[in-house]
């Protein structure tokens, strides 16, 4: 029997045992289904934490966490089950992590642990839904993603190891129609436990979807799919009902929260359409995500924080070729992404999310001129219409900008999305303000 769907569960979708227990109508249809669970909302920032304060050597810090972290579980389990043997498997359940975790208050710390540590939150959360299926007599198999799930030496699911062993592990449980696996947690290159990034429950659904070929990827949370802007920070968002992988995978990389900015390329390259819903409104539509879908002038907008921004400026570049290689080729030495591009004759600026590196890169573009650099940027992606045989599309976005500056554009290169590069102290302003001029309220 091959898995028709996968259905991924957010921390909110199982942040108390009144939500597991909705999830139960949710995932007892008929279809053999893959169900992804994250861990309970909020218990991945405590592990993450803890974690600190165990590598910063506060030991007293840590456990007084831990055993915070470690009540709240109890009284999860008093509430999520209905038998006595049931509530005592869950508190030794519960002991038998809490317990691994209180081993690393006891041991030097080091780097690798940590990655142990975070993911303790999928493997409680998965246990426990499991269980509460099984004492109400719902046929359901605990299928580790630790047993297939793995990342190569760059950091890439490593697809031909997790194609096989999840597979040798769904040969196992030929007949269940329930099969629940952690999100976010996997194997590094040398076996090590490892983690999909924050966020990373969603990846961890697409890849499986992928991998099996499945009819469709579920992403349930707690919103009714995908609005036009940060509902964090605008009022009166709206859902968009339709969305093509390249739009959703855009906005999602740029910022749009509901999902991990990794997560579409998967579905995309394999087309496999993936539904945005949400658990405490089952019946709404949500927003669903394939490879066509109507291009609109302006669809939504996504802002994502914590962008650097390198300018350099050097006489050699006039006139001259080659020059941006030597630039690309000192991003490429670190590892490091560019996010946005502009070049005039003698200068180039260039934007990265990942800071790591940056003195060293910035160091080694000296050699080629001078060198700025700006930190605590924004990118506003908008995405819609940018087909540029189209006239008179984008007045609105500078018109509603009009009172921000505008640090980098970037416009032409893709045929649905136009990004921007400002303050990130100005972000949230506009943010409402692009609401305002593109989605006016009717
Ligand atoms: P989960 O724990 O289910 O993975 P997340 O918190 O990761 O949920 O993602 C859902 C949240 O994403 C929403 O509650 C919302 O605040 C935020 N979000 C940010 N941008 C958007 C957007 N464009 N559309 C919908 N939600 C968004
Ligand atoms: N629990 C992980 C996190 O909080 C993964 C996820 O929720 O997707 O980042
Ligand atoms: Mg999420």
């Amino acid at each position: 029997m091959s898995i028709v769907k996968i259905m991924k569960f957010g921390g909110t979708s199982v942040g108390s045992p009144e939500r597991m227990k909705s999830l139960i109508p949710l995932i007892t249809d008929n279809e053999r289904k893959i169900v992804v669970l994250s861990a309970m909302s909020g218990t991945t920032n405590s592990l993450v934490e803890i974690n600190n304060l165990l590598y910063a050597g506060n030991i007293t810090g840590a456990t007084e966490k831990i055993e915070l972290l470690r009540e709240k579980y109890h009284g999860v389990v008093d509430n999520l089950y209905e038998s006595e043997q049931y509530r005592k498997t869950g508190h030794e359940l519960i002991n038998s992590h809490f317990g691994y975790i209180c081993n690393f208050t006891t041991r030097a710390f080091t780097k690798v642990q940590d990655k142990a540590i975070v993911g303790e939150g999928e493997l409680i959360s998965t246990a426990l839904v499991h269980n509460m299926l099984l004492e109400r007599g719902i046929k359901s198999i605990l299928m580790p993603a630790l047993n297939f799930m793995r990342i190569d030496k760059d950091g890439e699911p490593d697809y031909y190891y997790i194609e096989e062993n999840l597979r040798r592990e769904l040969r196992k449980h030929d007949s269940k129609s329930i099969l629940i696996t952690q999100g976010f947690i996997c194997r590094n290159a040398i076996g090590e436990m490892d983690n999909l990034k924050r966020g990373g429950s969603d990846y961890s659904a697409s890849i499986i979807g992928a991998v099996l070929k499945v009819k469709e990827i579920q992403i349930w949370t707690d919103i009714s799919g995908l609005h036009n802007n940060d509902p964090r920070f605008v009022e009166n968002t709206k859902v968009i009902r339709e969305l093509s992988f390249d739009e959703a995978a855009e906005l999602a990389y740029f910022g749009a929260k509901i999902l991990h900015p990794s997560s579409v390329n998967p579905a995309r390259i394999n087309n496999i359409p993936v539904r945005l819903k949400n658990t405490m409104e089952p019946d709404d539509e949500g927003t669903l995500i394939t490879s066509n879908s109507e291009l609109m002038d302006y669809k939504a907008v996504a802002a994502k924080d914590g962008i650097s921004v390198l300018r350099i400026r050097s006489d050699r570049m006039l006139m001259a070729y080659g020059f941006l290689r030597k630039v690309f080729e000192i991003f490429e030495a670190y590892k490091t992404p560019i996010d946005m591009i502009t070049t005039s004759e003698v200068a180039v600026s260039i934007t990265i999310d990942n800071p790591r590196h940056i003195n060293e890169i910035a160091a080694d573009l000296r050699e080629l001129g001078s060198v700025e650099v700006e930190k605590d940027q924004t990118i506003i992606c908008i995405v819609g219409d940018f087909r540029i045989q189209r006239t008179g599309s984008a007045p609105e976005i500078f018109e509603a900008l009009n009172t921000i500056p505008l640090k980098m554009i970037s416009y032409g290169s893709s045929n649905i999305s136009l990004s921007i590069l400002i303050d990130t102290e100005k972000k949230i302003e506009a943010l409402r303000l692009l609401s305002k001029y593109l989605f006016p309220r009717k």
